[in-house]
């Protein structure tokens, strides 16, 4: 089969590997489609875990084999897969840190080397540990929309560590995929949405979804303008690697607000804060990283449903062959790229 082979920093290449083998607890899948998620990208762009591998992780496809001790799944079946389940267990599971957990950091999702999602491929072999993960997708629904559930759990999952009331109101910083996603999952919750992005087109959609108002971020003195209209923000949601954003997120918002990371996934990065702002104003930074399986019935309905249509956020579809120019336009979006899908 052929597959996307990452072999180093920015080194990605059209291989022909074998169609993975199955064990009798596990499912092949022929993958139809495949995000690209931007924690792949940095693996990737970075070198940040030793090649071979072959990344993809939102993916969506058609069983094409069951193992003899599958139960609840037929060959022709039309699925989600999610690449990390955890123990429900373990000490991070019982305080719902499910992210932490050893077993969740284990990839289930695997088209051969060592596991990691394996959605630049062909075929995936589905592990027995992440089965309770795979999600059918109904017949009226698209595989591109399956292929969105593992972004939207991960933006569920955070806005569920927020305590945001309704009519309150959140910024969100950033209006690519995911921040739109925070933005539409906010306002069907009765937030109300304060947009910020550089990009003019990003702007008139976070408007389109949800937000009460947007403002670039590039221009002088925007924290100026954005306290003369919402002097009181309850949250800030920072859906971009800006440290920067942080500490103006920080400065914003009231006391007592939580600032939400959810971009800072690369290490090493550091700001210096005045603490007193956590102290004496009880201001949380907290964070959120990937998904809670424990969502993921409440996300097939949100997708599924299209109460959350994550149809218009796909502007780019490439055959596999074309990965690497996928990745490529993902980590510098143009004006008109949101998210960007790998269709077979
Ligand atoms: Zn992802
Ligand atoms: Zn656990």
């Amino acid at each position: 089969m052929a597959a996307v082979v990452y072999r180093g920093p920015d080194d990605l290449r059209l291989e022909t590997l074998p169609v993975p083998r199955i064990q009798s607890g596990e499912l092949l899948v022929k993958v139809a489609a495949c995000g690209v998620c931007p924690t792949d990208i940095k693996k990737i762009h970075y070198g940040t875990v030793p090649p071979p591998r072959v990344f993809g992780h939102e993916t969506a496809g058609t069983i094409v084999k069951v193992g003899a001790r599958v139960r609840g799944f037929r060959v022709g079946d039309r699925v989600a897969l999610h690449h990390h389940v955890p123990c429900l267990d373990c000490h991070f599971c019982r305080h719902q840190a499910f992210a932490q957990c050893a077993g969740y950091k284990r990839t289930g999702v695997t088209a051969g080397f060592e596991p990691a999602g394996g959605g630049y491929a062909e075929y995936v072999r589905v592990m027995p540990f992440v089965l309770a993960g795979v999600v059918k997708i109904p017949q009226r629904n698209t595989f591109l929309e399956g292929a969105m559930l593992e972004p939207v759990n991960t933006v569920l999952k955070a806005v569920k560590r927020l305590r945001l009331l309704r009519e309150d109101t959140a910024l969100v910083v950033g209006q690519g995929p995911i921040g739109l996603m925070f933005t539409k999952i906010l306002t069907l919750r009765g937030i109300k949405v304060v947009a910020t992005d550089l990009i003019p087109s990003r702007l008139k959609l976070a408007l389109k979804w949800g937000a009460r108002r947007a403002f670039n971020a590039g221009q002088p003195a925007m924290i100026h303008k954005i306290r003369s209209v919402y002097p009181v923000l309850d949250a800030a949601i920072v859906t971009v690697p800006s440290d920067a954003a942080v500490l103006d997120a920080m400065e914003m918002v009231r006391g007592s607000a939580q600032i939400l990371l959810f971009a800072h996934t690369k290490k090493g990065g550091s700001a210096s804060m005045d603490l007193s702002s956590i102290c004496l104003e009880e201001k949380d930074l907290i964070g959120s990283y990937s998904s809670d399986y424990t969502l993921q019935k409440e996300v097939a309905h949100l997708v599924f449903s299209r109460r959350l249509d994550v149809r218009p956020l796909i502007t780019h579809t490439f055959p596999l062959k074309e990965t690497p120019a996928a990745i490529t336009l993902a980590s510098k979006p143009s004006p008109n790229s949101l998210k960007v899908v790998v269709v077979q």
